[in-house]
């Protein structure tokens, strides 16, 4: 069942057509984005560039297997690493998030010949076994279980928690650099780096997520930037490849040999690696990330001015944003779709989450900030 059950069971909202920030539903209403369904459109709705560059390479080759070698597999191996914090050594790709941090596990229990891995509270990773055994909330788990074991969570933010729980047992913890699905929980760089130092002690890998924060979505490429953290691995999916289905395992050489046998079918293939390529590209030459600090710092700015007294708090970084509000979270966005034309996104019950297209202008940002305020204070 999807979150957005609340819009889709009372008013079905059919989309149709997409065109930057804006969804067109097929009874000819338009819809302002700012869930872009889950961060996965990046550069917006039907840009040229990713919309052309892909049926290109599909007319070209639609698909061959990962061991013949292909320069557009080869060439996002290469934009890969240039943007990772520290040097990347092996990338390996798939087709979602909860894959990305599966092999993520494999490569660090097999790295280091141990099994703990070390979560956090209110995290989320996935829905296959071992990503979802490291994932916080039993309403995804219970139904499931029992699921990979030896895995210890501990509060996150708490860095004393931390340091107890990462010992000589530990293969790897797993976090996000900011958390989404959990409410839009911000972490410091001073915990951050504190379980850089812990995990570099113990010789545990440090497995950062970053299928939700990376990008651009927070204001820098990746959020370990921001952050000053250089994970031993680092995972991406969302919007990688502009809305198809895409997922990657950016390995430094130590875990990267713990890859061995670990493989899947549609590994990267040409029609989806010039998808997140031309993604990559649009980031970079359009200076999206930059747009998402400046655009998301005025989006947050305008609506504390605006609303800041009548909700509980406002948080995030750049256009990856959490409004923790008094009233259910999906009453209001119920509002919001119904009577705004503003699609957004829940984060738990309390909180509205925007994860808008990254090419968001302060033009669009007001109309947000407008509806939203009418929403509240109406
Ligand atoms: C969405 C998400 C995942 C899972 O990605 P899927 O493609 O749905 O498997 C994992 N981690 C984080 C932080 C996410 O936001």
């Amino acid at each position: 069942m999807s979150d957005h059950s609340f819009v889709f069971s009372e008013k079905p909202i059919r989309i149709d057509r997409g065109e930057g920030v804006f969804l067109h539903a097929s009874d000819g209403t338009r819809y302002l984005d700012m869930g872009a369904s889950y961060a996965c459109t990046p550069a917006g709705h039907g840009h040229p560039e990713v919309v052309g560059r892909t049926t290109e390479a599909m007319e070209e080759l639609f698909y061959v297997q990962a061991s013949y070698p292909h320069d557009e597999r080869d060439r996002l191996y290469t934009a890969l690493a240039e943007t990772a914090p520290g040097d990347v050594d092996y990338t390996w790709l798939c087709n979602s998030g909860t894959e990305a941090n599966e092999a993520a596990l494999k490569f660090a229990r097999s790295a280091t010949g141990r099994s703990k891995i070390v979560a956090t509270t209110r995290g989320f990773h996935g829905r296959t076994m071992g990503a979802l055994a490291c994932t916080w909330k039993d309403k995804y788990k219970k139904p499931f279980e029992p699921l990979i074991g030896d895995v210890e969570f501990v509060p996150y933010g708490d860095v004393e928690a931390m340091l107890e729980a990462v010992d000589r047992e530990t293969a790897g913890v797993i976090l996000e650099p900011l958390q989404g699905e959990g409410g839009i929980n911000p972490a410091s760089a001073r915990y951050l780096q504190a379980v850089r130092v812990a995990t570099a002690t113990s010789g545990a890998a440090l497995i950062m997520d970053e299928i939700q924060t990376g990008l651009g979505r927070t204001g820098s490429f990746w959020a370990s930037d921001r952050k000053l953290v250089v994970p031993d691995i680092l995972t991406t999916a969302k919007g990688l490849a502009n809305g198809l289905p895409i997922g990657a395992t950016l390995c430094r050489e130590w875990v990267a040999e713990g890859a061995g046998p670990h493989g899947s079918t549609f590994s990267g293939g040409p029609t989806i690696c010039a998808a997140a390529n031309a993604t990559i590209d649009v980031i970079h030459d359009e200076g999206l990330h930059e747009n998402a600090e400046r655009v998301g710092d005025y989006m947050r700015a305008e609506l504390d001015e605006r609303i800041g007294e009548e909700i509980r708090d406002i948080r995030g970084d750049g256009l990856m944003v959490g409004l923790e509000v008094k009233r259910g979270a999906n009453r209001m966005l119920r509002d919001l779709a119904l009577n705004h034309q503003l699609l957004a996104l829940p984060a738990g019950r309390t909180v509205v989450r925007l994860l808008p297209p990254l090419t968001l202008t302060t033009e669009e940002a007001d109309m947000a900030v407008n509806a939203i305020t009418e929403v509240v204070t109406g």
